[in-house]
């Protein structure tokens, strides 16, 4: 059958169809929040209160959310994920990281603490792709670089302060598809950096992180060393700028806006206990039908290693999964791509709290149709 006349009956297709691992899927009330604030937050200074108030609300609300003990603080600056690893070299990492590498994500941060010419050579472990490694501590270490959910892999792993680490070392982890989806537990992490372009549905360009007092406490010894370090990479001018609810340069307010209202959403709806349950429901779906399917497998082995953001599945050699995606995009469903460079005949699909788990159902009827009609 020519793949490209296969129509899915509406009846099947999900409410809707954006399926991506990041810029994912926004929800209609953030653009509503967008519509609402075109008059009095967007267009208007960064430095004045109404913006300022924003800030604050994103900075309070992910300390509720993220139930953070005292002390701990909510940073942010412009760049996102991949900016702050730049910013970790100059101002977390003091002189030795280690670095647990199990994809792309995970190996972008071991080669930027690699490159910087005033650390020495990081450890990194490895993993292949599908699974992670673990930390091992050692005395030379001062930071342990953790990534809570490799979205390259669909690969999350719990996350641990390494046994016998160093008292004063820290654990820092990207949390960028995992922040917001997946539980964790401060104490036994020191700084929990993201985006909000994954589970917070809103667009990229920032960082946030959310510091211990012991990681605080790091960047205020760096930020006052004679360590040379741009300005737009300061730890310690995000730190200043955050305290006052702003950012060293101007963000992009929208994003402010849309992340706001997630936020409030996950916390009416109540928090992180329902935000998890919500993609572990989605999760079980997707697993679960690909456990059942002949042409279908989850790519990572073990359940306890398998994501409830991010589900890779790997499609039987018979079958073309870009063809699955190809027609699944003209029918509206779109992003389910898997990671380029993983090169694998799979599925990759974002399963973050905006997505409605009875559109995850309704994903896996619509590659049923799909699969069958290729079939015939
Ligand atoms: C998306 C992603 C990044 C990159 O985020 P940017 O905001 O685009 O820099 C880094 N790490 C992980 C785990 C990601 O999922």
């Amino acid at each position: 059958m020519n793949s490209s006349t296969i129509e899915i009956p509406a009846e099947l297709l999900p409410a809707d169809g954006r399926f991506g691992c990041g810029p994912s899927k926004v929800r209609e009330e953030q653009v509503d929040a967008l519509v609402a604030a075109r008059g009095t937050i967007l267009g208007t200074s960064h430095r004045q209160q109404a913006v300022k108030d924003v800030v604050g609300r994103v900075r309070s609300g992910l300390a509720t959310l993220f139930d953070l003990p005292a002390g701990w603080e909510i940073l942010l600056g412009n760049g996102g994920s991949t900016m702050f690893w730049d910013a970790a070299t100059f101002g977390l990492i003091d002189t030795r990281s280690q670095h647990l590498t199990f994809g792309e994500f995970s190996s972008k941060f071991a080669e930027a603490a690699l490159s910087a010419p005033h650390l020495e050579n990081p450890d990194v472990i490895s993993a292949p792709p599908g699974d992670h490694p673990v930390a091992r501590a050692c005395d030379s270490i001062d930071t342990y670089a953790l990534t809570h959910n490799e979205t390259s892999t669909g690969v999350a792993m719990h996350l641990e302060r390494p046994d016998g680490a160093r008292a004063d070392s820290l654990v820092i982890v990207d949390a960028t598809s995992a922040a917001g989806g997946l539980s964790w537990t401060p104490s036994e992490v020191d700084v929990y950096y993201f985006a909000p372009q994954k589970s917070f549905a809103a667009d990229g360009g920032l960082w946030l992180a959310a510091c211990s007092p012991l990681a605080i406490e790091r960047i205020e010894r760096l930020a006052s060393s004679d360590r040379w370090r741009p300005a737009s990479l300061d730890l310690g001018i995000a730190l200043t700028n955050s305290r006052l609810n702003q950012t060293y340069n101007t963000p992009a307010l929208a994003t402010l806006v849309m992340l706001e209202n997630q936020i409030e959403w996950m916390l009416q709806n109540g928090g992180m206990p329902w935000v998890t349950q919500r993609v572990t429901t989605s999760a079980k779906t997707m697993y679960s039908w690909a456990d059942a399917r002949a042409f279908a497998t989850p790519f990572v082995t073990d359940p306890s290693k398998r994501s409830s953001v991010v589900a890779t599945i790997d499609i039987s050699d018979d079958i073309d999964a870009t063809t699955i995606n190809a027609v699944l995009r003209t029918n509206g469903i779109v992003d389910t791509d898997s990671y380029r460079k993983l090169g694998r005949n799979q599925l990759r699909i974002g399963m973050f709290p905006a997505v409605d788990p009875s559109d995850i159902e309704a994903l896996t009827a619509c590659i049923d149709f799909v699969v069958e009609r290729l079939h015939s």
